[in-house]
């Protein structure tokens, strides 16, 4: 609700000036167990502490504290329209679910911080399992369920679980997608191997049982259904929960998440943010596998009071399996959503359809709909504005920081968006744009810069790289010559307003329909091919998908290119590749042969000019190409294509 007395421009003066008092005011919208001695903690920068000496339990908050007043309300309502199944449930009976899901990680073992890694379908015992490690104070790192064994395994590697939770299968466009396969190869690929799998069984995909290994929680649940597993009460700067995002390596990075922090970061972005209310429904249409599958269909709606919608299915498909483009919009009229979260790409894909479908059901409960993870492109923004006739709010934000970077504050001050941009720097960021390379701060409007934070970054905001302090400090905080600041890895403007526009990344980090890929994981995939001397992929401008992967493959027989039956072939064999690797994600949309990639003189890939010869733009400066009839060779395959 809008507070007359307070602009958002003194909101955020004092979250800057005043940082402990401003933060001390919003950890009030938690409960803590035992209070914290300290607001914040930078002694040692870049790690920023937050609430230390406090005690809190984040499960606590999004379930055990409503219990009081709102046990018989909805928590968490289930829908698939894959399977057509629908189930609500409240509070009460989330909270007893997951003590029957801790209870049964105690009996595989699972102790205070022992990793559990959850690979699941949008199903209400991925939401369980994750609650379930909060409670227990067991850290949960979930892997999105469309990564493959190879993903898997490195992750499996990476965080050493002692337990994987997974399902027989998922289900996407009425194919059913069978994850115990996967999950299996994945354990034989890893080195670390985890004492016990849980296994929901949905009864959609037939399953292998490893005996001593695998258990089924259909099973277990039955002996624990009067479990009583009460809250660990953690310190506010142990760690929640890691999650995987990519980066210009293949390896990729487990984030790392604090508990009080995260908790108190959540409660005021539902207040101030998304003016979420207790009683009311949030739907999001990510997935538990990305970050805001974790903040907002999970943690951030339940601490807030709300009840949170877990969808599977596409945004086109009926709940008897039958094409329906308005199936979102029935869950708002049924469940009456105030709140909805959804990505550019979900609404491009909307676009295509009936305008007539927005207006079908009754959309008077929506106050607003906030799109992340990519940028919002203005048709898209106006068509689903004026079809919905709410405000659309681009939020900017990152795996990293958990919670939104830049937006609109319409909690804390009402006020309009611009079209194209996401907005500006939310309370206790400090966000700046530098050169690229001298590091200077530019203040003038219009100004291309690199979009950094100066520390200390603010609750909720990773806590470091699992395991690796250092790689989180030299990726993330030592790219600006002489300047210890964090970088977005987003180029970004700001206007006279104060608005920021981001225009794309500073690295090889692609974005595929709000899902974020390393272009060196795809490459590492591909060299993997024996028929494969050398690969170069970039991510090209696509109507639909924001960006899509180009894959161009230097074969290791030349005479591949003037045969066109070989050719395909290769090129199949390539995607299948990808495929098992790392998941249909991440399959390039189109694989070209070449002989030769433009590179610099030391042998650099031109990844930039390769993507701008795609999307047919100017390839700047090549004064340092070693060969420019590589990228005209590429000019003339993609002319051709
Ligand atoms: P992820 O960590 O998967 O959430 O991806 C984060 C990246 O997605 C950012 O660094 C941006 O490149 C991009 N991104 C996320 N939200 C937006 C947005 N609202 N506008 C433009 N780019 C965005």
């Amino acid at each position: 609700m809008s507070n007359a007395t307070t602009t958002y421009a003194d909101f955020y003066r004092q979250s800057i000036d005043k940082p402990d008092a401003f933060w001390a005011s919003q950890a009030k919208l938690i409960d803590w167990f035992k209070p914290f001695d300290r607001v914040c903690n930078y002694d040692n920068p870049p790690f920023a502490h937050w609430f230390e000496g406090g005690q809190t339990n984040l499960c606590y908050n999004a379930v055990d504290r409503h219990l009081k007043d709102r046990a018989d309300q909805a928590a968490l309502i289930c829908v698939s329209s894959e399977t057509g199944q629908e189930k609500t449930y409240t509070f009460k009976e989330l909270h007893v679910e997951v003590q029957r899901m801790a209870a049964s990680f105690r009996a595989l073992g699972v102790q205070k911080g022992d990793r559990v890694l959850i690979y699941m379908p949008m199903i209400a015992e991925a939401a369980f399992a994750m609650l379930a490690c909060a409670r227990m104070g067991a850290i949960h790192c979930v892997v999105f369920g469309g990564f493959a064994s190879g993903s898997l395994a490195s992750r499996i590697d990476d965080a050493t679980p002692k337990v994987i939770v997974s399902a027989d299968a998922g289900s996407r466009g009425g194919k059913v997608v069978p994850y115990k396969p996967l999950l299996d190869e994945a354990i034989r690929l890893s080195s670390h191997k985890p004492e016990a799998v849980l296994l929901a069984d949905r009864k959609l995909a037939p399953m292998a049982m490893v005996a001593g290994r695998d258990h089924l929680w259909n099973e277990l649940r039955e002996t624990h259904l009067d479990a009583q597993v009460s809250c660990e009460w953690m310190n506010s700067t142990d760690i929640s929960y890691t999650i995987y995002t990519s980066g210009t390596t293949g390896r990729p990075k487990g984030v790392q998440r604090d508990t009080g922090g995260y908790a108190v970061a959540l409660a005021a972005s539902m207040k101030h943010i998304f003016d979420g209310r207790a009683g009311e429904t949030y739907f999001s249409t990510s997935d538990i596998g990305w970050v805001v599958g974790h903040s907002y269909i999970v943690y951030g709606p339940l601490i807030a009071g709300m009840a949170t919608i877990l969808y599977e299915g596409l945004p086109t498909q009926g709940m008897d399996g039958k094409p329906d483009g308005a199936i979102w919009w029935s869950l708002v009229e049924k469940y009456r959503v105030t709140v909805m979260f959804s990505a550019p790409t979900a609404v491009r894909v909307l676009k295509k359809q009936d305008p007539a479908l927005l207006k079908k059901h009754d959309l008077s409960s929506l106050r607003a709909l906030f799109l992340a993870g990519e940028p919002l492109d203005e048709p898209t923004a106006r068509w689903i504005s004026e079809g919905l006739n709410v405000p659309i709010i681009d939020n900017y934000w990152q795996t990293e920081s958990g919670w939104p970077i830049l937006t609109i504050a319409n909690g804390v001050e009402e006020k309009a968006s611009k079209f194209g941009s996401p907005g500006v720097p939310m309370y206790g960021y400090r966000v700046k744009l530098l050169h690229e390379s001298t590091g200077e701060e530019l203040t003038k409007p219009g100004e291309k810069g690199v979009v950094v934070l100066e520390g200390p970054t603010p609750p909720g905001f990773m806590q470091t790289v699992w395991q690796d302090d250092e790689r989180f400090v030299a990726t993330y905080w030592k790219t600006v010559p002489g300047k210890m600041v964090y970088s977005t890895f987003d180029w970004g403007i700001r206007d006279k307003d104060g608005y920021y526009f981001i225009l794309g990344r500073t690295d090889d980090v692609i974005n595929v329909a709000g899902h974020r890929l390393g272009t060196r994981e795809i490459e590492e995939s591909i060299s993997g091919h024996l028929q494969v001397a050398e690969v170069a992929v970039v991510g090209v401008a696509d109507a639909l998908k924001g960006q899509v992967a180009m894959a161009f493959v230097v074969p290791k027989d030349a005479g591949l290119l003037q045969d066109s039956a070989a050719s395909l072939k290769l090129e199949k064999e390539i995607m299948k590749r990808v495929d098992d690797d790392l998941g249909a994600v991440a399959r390039p949309a189109r694989v070209r042969f070449v002989t030769a990639l433009p590179k610099t003189r030391s042998g650099k890939l031109l990844r930039r000019a390769i993507q701008a010869v795609c999307e047919g733009r100017d390839a700047g400066d090549l004064t340092t190409m070693d060969d420019p009839a590589a990228l005209e060779q590429i000019r003339d395959r993609v002319a051709a294509a």
